[in-house]
């Protein structure tokens, strides 16, 4: 398998059918095959054993993800955010590579001797009119697609491997909760250097569907180019969402009729947020997706109808399926165990291990970590209900231990935002002499309201143990997300703990 047949199967049925849109220029599939023909020409010419990208989202992206898997070099997309000193320890564990990037950074790198560097626009030019690699693309199955780096949330980015028959599987697998026509078109406005952003684009190309790329995301730009675009289909962040719901809300002129699809993930998703979402944009179909870098994306879904299911529901407990992350994709598996490793039964809370063709588990410098049977430790926490509904808790290692008892923060923030004054919430532990670990809450309040500590306080008591209460409250404005909406609970910890 690889991603190239997918490519090579749209440019086939709709060749003459815009794939990427990015501000006044596009490629179609056909252009798009080509371009990616004649990159890989260059790509094997250069002798390189990687192609690295350090970019914002650009019609450059797509070719050269497709022509690395033409040429059979691994695509590296790397995060434009971090510092030249951070990209050049990234780097350097990918040697001796082609770097694509835009032409103010191309300097930064110059007299690299292992990094042999590409602008952009020089990059697109001569994939646009080069002559195609005569080469016929490989189905070999354990050729490395991409190698990512993983987002860094819980501690240094590793560099997970994904072959091209994980990068295939995750896509067929995952298809029939889209619906493309031709009339289709999404909006990718994901980090390009992300697992969700190169999952995107692949499953838009398997799809037949017009991507129309936004760089930067501000929600009033992104509401204008659905607009404009009629786009149909769009996935976002938690923190993108509710800035769209914020925006929305304030102008309610702003509508999106052509939405018909809005997909979310990459971080937990507020109650109130999806809640308002759905009574704003009716008509659109909800899907939460939860995945890893390591597992070539989504591997769980909440889809349309139990999003409405959930939300028309006067059981509690199925209307709180709208905080979960839904049920293993097919063929998917996913087992919740305890700390030695033993499943466990509906209900109880330990740590996601996930299997399937899709998961790789494998990193560069460091093998597979799935053991012998193919399963995956996630190290996210969470449990699943008796109708299989998985719902997250928090990263393993985030559990707060205080006097020897474990805990769970997301128990904590999930009751304290069922709170009617709670917009958001993160609870860490905080060094305490006497406990070890104290519970600590940041906590941004719903507009209009204030904060009263012994009255939130009272809230978690009179609903759970007395151990899980918050012994510290903050106020906050805001809490700290990265740009792929992951809370950043070390710097939470940090500012709560000092
Ligand atoms: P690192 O491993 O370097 O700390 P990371 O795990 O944050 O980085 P990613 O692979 O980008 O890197 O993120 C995967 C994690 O994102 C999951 O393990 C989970 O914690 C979180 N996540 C993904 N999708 C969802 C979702 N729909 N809801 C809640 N959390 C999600």
């Amino acid at each position: 398998m690889n991603v190239m047949m997918l490519l090579e199967m749209a440019s086939q049925g709709f060749g003459d059918r815009v794939a990427f849109t990015n501000g006044d220029d596009s490629l179609t599939y056909q252009e798009l095959f080509d371009a990616a023909g004649a990159a890989a020409a260059e790509i094997k010419k250069s002798g390189c054993d990687y192609v690295a990208m350090l970019d914002v989202s650009s019609l450059a992206m797509p070719v050269a993800l497709f022509a690395s898997a033409w040429a059979g070099v691994p695509y590296v997309p790397i995060n434009y955010r971090l510092t030249g000193h951070e990209i050049k320890g990234l780097l350097a564990r990918v040697e001796p590579c082609m770097l694509i990037t835009e032409s103010d950074r191309a300097k930064d790198f110059s007299g690299h001797d292992e990094v042999s560097v590409c602008t952009r626009d020089d990059f697109l030019a001569t994939a646009r009119n080069g002559d195609p690699l005569q080469e016929p693309w490989s189905m070999e199955q354990e050729d490395t697609g991409v190698l990512l780096f993983t987002s860094g949330t819980t501690g240094a980015p590793k560099a997970a491997v994904l072959r091209q028959k994980h990068l295939v599987s995750y896509i067929l697998g995952s298809v029939e909760f889209m619906s493309a026509g031709e009339d289709d078109a999404a909006l990718g406005c994901v980090p390009p250097y992300h697992i969700a952003g190169i999952s995107a684009v692949i499953s838009s190309v398997y799809s037949g569907r017009r991507m129309v790329q936004l760089p930067n995301f501000d929600a009033a730009d992104w509401i204008a180019l659905v607009n404009e675009e009629k786009i149909t289909n769009a996935f976002v962040v938690p923190t993108m969402l509710a800035r769209i719901v914020e925006a929305v809300a304030d102008d309610p002129g702003m509508e999106m009729p052509s939405l018909k699809a809005l997909a979310y993930g990459g971080g937990k998703m507020p109650l109130s947020v999806i809640e308002r979402a759905m009574q704003l944009f009716p008509n659109a179909d909800f899907t939460n997706a939860y995945g890893l870098t390591e597992t070539s994306s989504t591997i769980a879904v909440l889809g349309p109808q139990d999003h409405r299911d959930a939300a028309a529901s006067k059981d509690e407990a199925v209307r709180r399926r709208l905080v979960s992350v839904g049920r293993p994709l097919p063929g998917v598996e996913v087992e919740i165990r305890d700390e030695e490793g033993k499943p466990l039964p509906a209900g109880s809370r330990g740590e996601i291990y996930v299997r399937g063709e899709q998961v790789s588990g494998e990193y560069v410098g460091r093998g597979s970590l799935l053991d012998s049977a193919g399963w995956f430790p996630t190290r996210d926490a969470g449990s699943i209900d008796e109708e299989g509904f998985l719902f997250l808790e928090g990263r393993a290692d985030d559990v707060i231990v205080r006097g020897g008892e474990n805990m769970s923060p997301g128990e904590i923030e999930d009751l304290l935002l069922e709170h009617d004054a709670v917009a958001d919430v993160a609870v860490v532990g905080v060094a305490d002499e006497q406990w070890g670990e104290a519970v600590a809450a940041a906590i941004v309040l719903k507009d209009g309201h204030t904060g009263d500590i012994p009255a939130l306080q009272a809230w978690v008591r009179d609903r759970m143990r007395s151990s899980r209460v918050p012994q510290l409250i903050e106020f906050w404005n805001e809490l700290p997300y990265n740009e792929t909406g992951k809370l950043l609970r070390r710097e939470v910890k940090a500012r709560l703990g000092s």
